[in-house]
């Protein structure tokens, strides 16, 4: 395993740019995650590792070891695809065993390293059947196996899930973690599906449009994001606008004045203080907001309940304030006793679950 540093890397396809100054870390046998909305450069990125394309300017290290400009087959790394690449009309075993076929490896060393790698995959019983005789996750667990099969230094997943359907992705995403622990990998794992990185991911990398946004572990970035686009894209959040008023000397809480009133928020982990009397976000997610029996005097909206979807574990409201805005509520274990109508309600929040972001709104829209 090896760890994967990128210094500045900018690329550009036309008048397109899709990588601007990209630096980043990823530890020697980390599950890393490169998150975002589409065309915002996530392939573009596991690509310049793949050594497919070379970079306008920057650099690429293996470890100590400068990799920019080394040709993709002397880099020993797999690439996996959405599109699994397989022969259909091959058996699972003749499938796996091409890597090493193409290598010159001798037979009995290759029908030892097919039978270790099917086992890994928990395939072994199908090695003699044909791909076309495969389900779309069996298909994916033998992609796995072919990539494993050669030892790479670094496995690189573009998408891998997204042939799936959910019940499977879930499982899936599961089994990728194992065996990518287990085998001891580095791994780089495009997608832009946020369960998929929350749920699987060492740590994490949001990309907009060519740039590195954020990098941390999946609870840092959801609890901790650092700008509306962060909070917006790893979740849903509800955001109200307001002035800041200054710190409450309270515990690193804010006073924020808004249409609702007063607000005590807290600053993300590591993020600068906004100015005083600067306009500023709040970020609020629906699970953190409380329906409540009468006002506060701070944090609290008041409006009507507009729409309601019961979901058995959870239920999810709008509360429609008496300003007009939309806010969102996620209830686990609902009673069921709320519906959409007159009925006025309280919310409330407590202030370590409401952030104060910037107020500049989150755009995730892919590059132009
Ligand atoms: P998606 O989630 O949709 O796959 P992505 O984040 O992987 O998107 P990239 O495929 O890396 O995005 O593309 C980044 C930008 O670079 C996009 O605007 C894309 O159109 C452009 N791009 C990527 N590859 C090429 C290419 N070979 N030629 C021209 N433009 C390209």
């Amino acid at each position: 395993m090896v760890s994967i540093i990128t210094r500045n890397l900018t690329k550009s396809f036309g008048d397109t740019t899709a990588l601007d100054s990209v630096s980043l870390k990823i530890e020697a046998g980390e599950l890393f995650f490169l998150l975002g909305p589409s065309g915002c450069g996530k392939t573009t990125l596991l690509r310049h590792i793949a050594g497919f394309y070379t970079p306008n300017s920057g650099h690429l290290f293996f470890d100590m070891q400068e990799m920019t400009h080394i040709p993709a087959h002397k880099r020993n790394t797999a690439m996996m695809f959405q599109s699994y690449a397989l022969w259909p009309h091959m058996t699972v075993a003749k499938n796996v065993a091409f890597g090493l076929e193409e290598r010159k490896v001798d037979k009995p060393e290759i029908e030892h390293r097919v039978s270790a790698a099917l086992e890994t995959v928990k395939m072994s019983q199908y090695a003699g059947r044909r791909i076309n005789e495969l389900s779309g996750g069996q298909q994916q667990r033998v992609a796995l196996a072919r990539a494993l099969i050669v030892r790479p230094q670094a496995l690189l997943l573009d998408e891998p899930l997204s042939n799936l359907d959910a019940k499977l992705r879930t499982e899936m995403r599961a089994e990728i973690r194992r065996i990518v622990k287990e085998s001891g990998l580095t791994a780089v794992y495009v997608t832009h599906d946020r369960a998929e990185a929350l749920s699987s991911a060492d740590r994490l990398a949001i990309l907009n449009k060519g740039k590195i946004i954020q990098v941390g572990t999946p609870t840092d970035v959801y609890r901790n994001p650092r700008s509306r686009f962060v909070a917006d894209f790893i979740g849903d959040t509800n955001f109200i606008e307001g002035t800041l008023e200054g710190d409450t000397s309270r515990e690193h809480l804010y006073s924020i004045a808004t249409t609702h009133g007063r607000f005590w928020a807290r600053l993300p982990e590591g993020a600068e203080p906004p100015q005083r009397d600067s306009r500023v976000a709040l970020s609020i997610r629906p699970e953190c907001v409380q329906l409540a029996p009468h006002r506060e005097p701070r944090n609290t909206l008041h409006g009507r309940i507009s729409d309601v979807i019961y979901l058995g574990d959870t239920a999810q409201y709008v509360l429609e304030t008496d300003g007009g805005e939309k806010i969102r509520i996620a209830e686990m274990n609902p009673t069921g006793a709320l519906s959409p109508g007159d009925q006025a309600v309280f919310a409330t929040a407590k202030p370590d679950d409401v952030l104060v972001l910037d107020a500049i709104p989150a755009t995730a829209s892919p590059i132009q």
